[in-house]
């Protein structure tokens, strides 16, 4: 368990990356209070880009507008909307196969559990934590790469899998602050604490970062001035 002085610091680094990031939110497009959609957009976004999703997700639900839609469709046919995306042939059939198990074992409707969410096709740990938190308001910190490397080098987890980050960040932060903690990390990852050279002179919690495995940038050498010249005496 986390003492009180290391969930004070976490409080603290939570408020100061919520004041520089107020607007942070989920920056995957769904019609909010469409759970499916936000599933769709999430398995779609395992090593794909929010921006990549966010180009191929209107066509792909005004064509297929909903779970029944989705469990009705062949692969082949979402295929056909996401085919800039990585790994298209497996989540086209993720999706369909997570579908026709929603409307078979769930009468349509996305399950709340995570467990539950968990046994759906291509909707693992991270992906359900994201559902969950978004969709239905549940306590959950899902911890993608951005939410794992931000927080290790701050010192609020040794760990390196997620689920282990979860659990250290979850003890340390209030439940009712952990989706927001979720978006700040993220968006601070993505602007400020690249995985690459981090911005730490921007960054809004320096003062209370470890900066755990972060190198700090080499001092450029500066040739020594040379020595003035002495003025040679005049010939004679
Ligand atoms: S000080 Fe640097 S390493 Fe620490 S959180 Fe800020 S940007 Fe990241």
């Amino acid at each position: 368990m986390p003492t009180a002085a290391q969930r004070e610091r976490a409080l603290r680094i939570l408020d100061a990356l919520a004041a520089r990031f107020p607007e942070a939110a989920i920056e995957l497009d769904y019609h909010h209070g469409e759970p499916w959609q936000l599933l769709v957009a999430v398995v779609l976004s395992a090593q794909s880009t929010d921006v990549g999703v966010n180009k191929v997700t209107p066509a792909l639900f005004a064509a297929l507008p909903d779970v029944r839609a989705f469990a009705a469709a062949t692969p082949q046919q979402v295929e056909g909307y996401i085919k800039t995306l990585g790994l298209f042939r497996n989540k086209a059939k993720s999706l369909v196969g997570a579908a026709q198990a929603i409307v078979a074992k769930h009468g349509g409707q996305v399950p709340r559990a995570r467990a539950l969410l968990e046994e759906l096709p291509g909707v693992g740990t991270k992906s359900a934590a994201v559902i969950v938190a978004n969709a239905f308001g549940e306590p959950a910190i899902a911890v993608d790469t951005h939410v794992g490397r931000v927080s290790k080098r701050m010192g609020l987890t040794a760990n390196d899998d997620p689920w282990k980050v979860e659990q250290d960040l979850t003890a340390l932060l209030p439940k009712e602050r952990l989706l927001e903690a979720h978006h700040v990390l993220i968006w601070h990852g993505r602007r400020i604490c690249h995985a690459r050279n981090p911005a730490c002179g921007e960054c809004p919690v320096e003062r209370m970062c470890k900066k755990v495995a972060v190198a700090t940038p080499t001092t450029k050498l500066t040739k020594p001035a040379r020595p003035a010249q002495r003025a040679r005496a005049p010939r004679r």
